[in-house]
């Protein structure tokens, strides 16, 4: 591919290219009603999405004893990180409240993967149940828990391409309910991934390529067989929306936490992005509620990243980080992604702010610094998003960015939300070499 011609339109990817890291700022960002011309999902499609997860609910509480916390219902704190943010606000211009979303500590998969991965799982049981006369809408699901249900299950397998966490999700979810499941990981997924996902009954087959060519073949694999089901983590508008029905949610825990986001009150939420699914549909659902008061920024690794250049190009999954000579390895496993959706990067195009790349030496020292502060510990993939609090009065592009949408004098009224994308799963000895590691 001649790359020529993106490097003089857009700028910054030289630094991409280099490895620098940067931001780009979305130039086709739309407000007000004109955002959603172009895109078919709505607001009562997300309320499905959480009726489906609320109607499983008994059903999840009978097999995952972490999920009884929420009555059933997946759901992460917010939490306020005063202690960080005092420590922040002593070396940068960083202005507003800082909170972590802690999708790092989801019941039964550990990772934001638990929303949607679990949701599609929990789709596909419904839509076989109800088929099969095996329940109606009304019913306590937790029949399905039976043997004879059980058994019925079992003649189905669930596919999935993963780096890891989507697989545990789905893999975990899968067994547990009495599916055939087979992940299909890239080389780089860790190896507890994998050995955790083969203890609890899923079948886990490797590749040498990274997680495009896994995804690839789980496919082929699923669709050679009539009674398998591919979870396409790069086209499933399923995942997409159990990912949404976050934005719900956070609603809620704003108004608990007297948390205002208006006009004169503006939220910036950073999310970690690798394929774009888990992000783009969390944005999608923010969007829809908080509207134009929501700027919603990714943040990627320099070594991966493909949604920036899938969407400054306009070519979307059409174009990998190989094609602008970038090799796609990173520590952040959960990023390590070469080519992005296009389904995501499409219905990005109108509402996400901007994407920031982060280093991987920083993942480790953010990581450190949440440790250090709030005694909190989470997955380096996760730590991704601290780059964009810390970096966004740092470069001129986001500078402009707040200036444009006339917000420099809102900022301190502002609310952050760093997502903590990952991290209940990692076993300890692996957390404390990772809070050793300096790159
Ligand atoms: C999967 C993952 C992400 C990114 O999600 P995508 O849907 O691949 O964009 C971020 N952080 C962690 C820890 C993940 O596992």
């Amino acid at each position: 591919m001649d790359i020529k011609n993106f490097l003089e339109k857009e700028p910054i990817l030289d630094n991409v290219k280099d490895l620098k890291p940067t931001v780009w700022i979305n130039p086709d960002l739309k407000y007000g009603e004109t955002a959603w011309e172009n895109i078919d999902i709505s607001i009562e499609d997300i309320k499905e999405a959480d009726k489906r997860l609320r109607r499983f609910a008994p059903l999840l509480m009978k097999y995952f004893e972490d999920t009884k916390e929420y009555n059933g219902v997946i759901e992460s704190p917010l939490k306020r990180i005063d202690k960080l943010e005092n420590k922040i606000k002593n070396g940068s211009e960083f202005e507003g409240d800082l909170y972590l979303k802690m999708d790092s500590h989801l019941a039964v998969a550990g990772s934001i993967k638990a929303r949607g991965g679990i949701y599609e799982v929990l789709y596909l049981a419904e839509k076989l149940a109800l088929e099969n006369n095996l329940i109606t809408i009304e019913d306590d699901y937790s029949v399905l828990a039976s043997e004879s249900n059980r058994d019925f299950f079992s003649q189905y397998t669930i596919q999935v391409g993963s780096t890891g966490n989507l697989g545990l999700s789905i893999g975990i979810t899968s067994a547990t309910l009495g599916f055939n499941v087979i992940v299909h990981m890239s080389s780089d997924a860790k190896e507890w991934k994998k050995n955790l996902l083969r203890s609890k009954g899923a079948i886990v087959r490797e590749y040498d390529g990274d997680f495009t060519a896994a995804v690839s073949e789980g496919r082929k694999e699923s669709d050679a067989d009539p009674n398998s089901y591919f979870v396409d983590d790069e086209n499933s508008k399923t995942l997409f929306l159990g990912y949404a029905v976050a934005a719900l949610r956070i609603k809620k825990q704003f108004e608990e936490k007297d948390i205002t986001i208006n006009e004169d009150n503006p939220l910036f939420v950073y999310i970690p992005c690798g394929v774009g699914g888990s992000p783009g549909g969390v944005t999608f659902g923010l969007k829809k509620i908080f509207g134009d008061y929501a700027h919603v920024f990714f943040i990627e690794p320099t070594h991966a990243p493909s949604m920036l250049l899938g969407m400054a190009t306009g070519l979307n999954e059409k174009i990998s980080v190989q094609d602008f000579g970038i090799d796609g390895k990173t520590e952040a496993d959960g990023l390590a992604v070469g080519r992005p959706s296009g389904f995501v990067g499409s219905i990005m195009k109108p509402i996400l702010s901007g994407i920031f790349t982060v280093e991987d030496k920083k993942l480790f020292d953010y990581m450190r610094l949440l440790n250090e502060t709030e005694n909190i510990k989470i997955e380096p993939s996760s730590c991704a998003a601290f780059e964009g609090p810390l970096k966004l009065k740092e470069y001129e592009l986001s500078k402009n960015y707040l200036e444009d949408n006339s917000l420099n004098d809102k900022m301190k009224n502002s609310t952050h939300i760093i997502w903590a994308t990952g991290g209940k799963l990692v076993p300890e000895n692996i957390m404390q070499e990772y809070l050793k590691t300096y790159l």
